[in-house]
């Protein structure tokens, strides 16, 4: 800190806490005052330690560094204001733990042959009472002046050397003496310094990392927020976040100092930067929860928009000492927060606010709750990105929901048992619908998990280990997908050492390259087809496949497509009566598949959710009987029953409920013989995020299997299998700067690849000529095409150096690319070649 401290010429002010523990047993002895023993044994024993430390820790004389600090510590025990307890001698007590930290930290850097000054943060700090304050609060939890002026920085410039030490937690009180600023401690000093003296920036130095979009032992996929404004910083401290008491942010915010939060055990991390020129990026930047809400529910017995009920009712919080912190109303009912306070868990304080408040209103109260809040800039435009979180809520009942009205803050009240369960995948439901915005580099960092197991130890992707090759293939001409057949033929391997699964098909949809359908068959796989084309395609391809091998999954095709599926042989699923009712003569005698919808859905984007009563596919739970009876009524057979509900689905539970939903369907039909339980399986779009968990997927399946063996398991990835596999090369055409933003274009966008314009997806986005290049400036990555969506990445940390000509590489493109590509604006179709070793 010194030496980074005189590279920028400034000067240091240190402030420190108590050695650990000492508040605590300083405490006990301002609380056991009246027992002047104690009292006295409790002061020697924290001299005691301090000595040892000094000695033993620190390796200095303690008479020398320590011997008046420690006089006047045990001259406490015999202060006339000591039997009372005043609040006067409460506070010199507790002040003395910084006024023995400082020394000994003075001490210690000299002794390094530094030169350090100590500082008496009382010469600097002046407590001042406000309008209502209590004697105790004046005393014990002290607000202070923070204005400074010119003189005063010219004071302290002149007064010691460029590196001090002062005390955290401790002020003047007003009218002499030692007060203590209570809550937030040190903290709250070093914000009081800084604004003060007008600092270049204050650093809290402490033991995470920094503030999180949500609390990482609940949510260990919270990102790292590297920069946020006052407003934004204050609202997530105030709504759950320990890192930083909310209290210092004020002093910082009004005198314009940035505030630094690092990590002493992890300084090279970047740490929280909170100041005013962080450039407002709308979105969700936290979530947190506050258990111990209680809510208070006031209905009016008078009128019907009773003049001054709120006042009435306001009142009466005020003359508890209670403050309200959210507020619903209608037109006959107020319902209030109340935050957790040692006034209302310790006393029957809440049972007194009733009973008077049962003069004006009805009163219910409900608690235990939790609040849950989404904190960030532009709330309100956010709004069509939150159905997912909506959804969620949904499920559970929700007491209160209150928008703040600077449009900082939602906040859902539930049970509080509710709150923690929720958040991991309310996180990654904000995350996946873009409502928080993780890929703005500028602001989120990396993940907790990634903090905590950093994947440094992950195997380079296949296209940096053959970089050489990948560029060559690019020299060839783009738009150009490459894909990587080792890799294919690894995840088939993966997907083949899961026990519980009996037969495997591919779906091929999500990537039909000839070379891909003849790994594939070559690992055993079958193939899933949505259409006559994929059908024809497939045996075009591979003229000998069994059509055992193959289903046939449409959705809404015409009679034609049924027709000649059928004189193939291959496994015709049905999604509803439709086909059954209009041609019945189609499937006289024939085995057919059932596909149902179990009535929910879940995946990445809502565009590929493909389950519940909003989605077309899938025959309603509700109508498997009078299907059952038509089936009976062509001739046809039940032989199997297939759900696909979501793609890119990351929970393993998913496919449990999925299997458990489809056999108590099938032992209601009695000739199924297999259950196929779709695809849907998740990819980690982005290298820090975790791997789809292949494990816990074969858990869920083998529980599943083990409670209803009679059934065949059948499963049809697509996405899964090829992903990875896949890149999309292109070539840069032009590097341009407008009004500030750098916008590096390709020569293919979203018509060589729709899924960032069609589903929002993130795709990793690497200069490959320039691979070794440090991270430069952000940019957007833009395509060709005449369309404000043809955006293929936003916020990418190119190199600088990024030119014409440049080879850009997007990963992850294996599937759902190439064959959704298309000609829009007349554009050539992207090339594909494979490498296959
Ligand atoms: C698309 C599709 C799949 C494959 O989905 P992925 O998410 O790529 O695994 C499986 N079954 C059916 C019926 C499909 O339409």
């Amino acid at each position: 800190m010194k030496r980074r401290a005189s590279e920028e010429g400034a000067k240091v002010l240190v402030v420190v806490s108590a050695v650990s523990g000492v508040t605590n047993e300083l405490q006990a002895v301002c609380d056991g005052h009246a027992d002047a023993a104690a009292t006295r044994a409790r002061l020697d024993a924290l001299a005691q330690r301090h000595r040892a430390f000094c000695a033993d820790e620190l390796g200095l004389d303690p008479d020398a560094v320590l011997g008046e600090r420690l006089a006047a510590l045990r001259a406490l025990a015999d202060d006339p204001r000591r039997a009372a307890g005043e609040l006067a001698w409460q506070a010199e007590v507790l002040a003395q733990g910084e006024l023995l930290s400082s020394t000994l930290g003075v001490a210690y850097l000299r002794s390094q042959g530094l030169d350090v000054g100590w500082t008496d943060s009382r010469d600097w700090l002046q407590a001042r009472g406000l309008p209502n304050q209590n004697a105790w609060s004046r005393h014990l939890s002290a607000s202070c002046d923070y204005e400074g002026d010119a003189a005063q920085r010219a004071r302290f410039a002149a007064a010691g050397p460029a590196l001090r030490i002062a005390q955290g937690f401790i002020a003047r009180a007003e009218g002499g003496g030692t007060a203590i600023l209570g809550r937030g401690g040190s903290d709250t000093s070093a914000a009081y310094f800084g604004a003060l003296l007008g600092a270049r920036r204050v650093e809290i130095w402490t033991d995470v990392p920094g503030m999180f979009s949500a609390n990482p032992r609940q949510v260990p996929d919270a990102r790292l927020l590297t920069r946020l404004d006052y407003a934004e910083a204050q609202e997530i401290a105030t709504t759950g976040a320990k890192v930083l008491h909310p209290r210092c942010i004020h002093p910082c915010r009004e005198a314009r100092v940035p505030l630094w939060i690092r990590d002493t055990t992890r300084p090279d991390m970047p740490g929280t930067v909170i100041d005013s020129s962080a450039t407002t990026i709308p979105g969700v930047k936290a979530i947190s929860s506050r258990r111990g809400i209680v809510l208070v529910s006031m209905e009016t017995i008078g009128m019907w928009q009773q003049v001054g009920f709120l006042s009435d009712v306001f009142e009466r919080f005020k003359a508890h000492g209670l403050s309200v912190d959210l507020i619903g109303s209608s037109e006959a009912n107020v319902t209030v927060s109340l935050d957790p306070s040692d006034n209302l868990v310790s006393t029957n304080v809440l049972d007194a606010l009733c009973a008077d408040l049962a003069q004006v209103c009805k009163v219910k109260v409900i608690a235990p709750c939790a609040a849950i809040t989404l904190v960030g800039r532009g709330m309100r435009s956010l709004l069509h990105k939150l159905s997912d979180v909506w959804a969620e809520f949904g499920r559970e009942r929700v007491h209160l929901i209150s928008q703040s009205s600077n449009d900082l803050n939602l906040t859902f009240v539930v049970d509080e048992g509710l709150a923690e369960g929720m958040l991991p995948r309310l996180h990654a439901l904000l995350a996946q619908s873009g409502a928080m915005p993780v890929t703005e580099a500028a602001v989120f960092g990396p993940s907790w998990r990634h903090i905590d197991h950093p994947a440094a130890e992950r195997p380079a992707p296949w296209w940096l280990r053959q970089r050489e090759r990948v560029l060559q293939a690019a020299a060839a001409g783009t738009p150009r997908y490459l894909y990587h057949l080792p890799t294919v033929r690894e995840r088939a391997r993966d997907l083949a050492e899961v026990p519980a699964i009996d037969r495997r098909f591919f779906a091929l949809k999500a990537n039909p390259h000839p070379a891909v359908l003849r790994t594939l068959e070559a690992e055993g796989f079958g193939f899933e087809c949505v259409s006559l084309g994929e059908i024809e395609h497939l045996f075009g391809v591979l003229p000998a496949l069994a059509p055992d091998r193959v289903l046939f999954t449409p959705s809404f095709a015409p009679r034609r497509e049924f027709e000649a599926a059928l004189a193939r042989g291959v496994h015709v699923t049905l999604d509803s009566l439709a086909p059954l009712q209009q041609w019945p003569e189609l499937f006289a005698g024939r085995e057919i598949v059932l596909r149902v919808d179990p009535g929910f859905g879940q995946g990445h984007h809502e565009k590929v959710r493909t389950g519940g009563k909003d989605a077309k596919f899938g025959l309603a739970l509700e109508s498997v009987g009078e299907f059952t009876a038509a089936a009976r009524a062509a001739g046809a057979r039940i032989a199997g029953l297939h759900a696909h509900i979501g793609s890119g689905i990351h929970d393993a539970q998913h496919w449990h409920t999925v299997y458990a939903s489809l056999a108590a369907v099938a032992e209601g039909i009695g000739t199924v013989g297999f259950i196929d339980v779709g695809g849907g399986l998740g990819v980690a779009y982005d290298p820090e995020a975790e791997p789809f968990d292949l494990e816990a997927y074969a858990a869920a399946l083998a529980e599943v299997k083990a409670a209803y063996p009679q059934y065949a398991l059948w499963v049809e990835p697509g996405r899964y299998l090829v992903a990875e596999a896949g890149a999309l090369l292109l070539h840069v055409t032009q590097v341009v700067r407008k009004q500030g933003q750098r916008r590096v274009g390709a020569d293919g966008g979203m018509n060589a690849l729709m899924r960032p314009a069609l589903y929002g997806a993130w795709h990793e986005i690497t200069n490959l000529t320039r691979a070794g290049d440090p991270p430069g400036e952000p940019c957007e990555v833009v395509g060709p095409v005449c369309e404000s969506s043809d955006v293929l990445g936003r916020q990418r940390r190119l190199p600088d150096a990024t030119a014409e000509g440049d080879v850009i590489l997007v990963g992850h493109a294996g599937a759902y690319g190439a064959v959704m590509a298309n000609r829009y604006n007349l554009r050539e179709l992207p090339q594909e070649d494979v490498l296959d070793d």
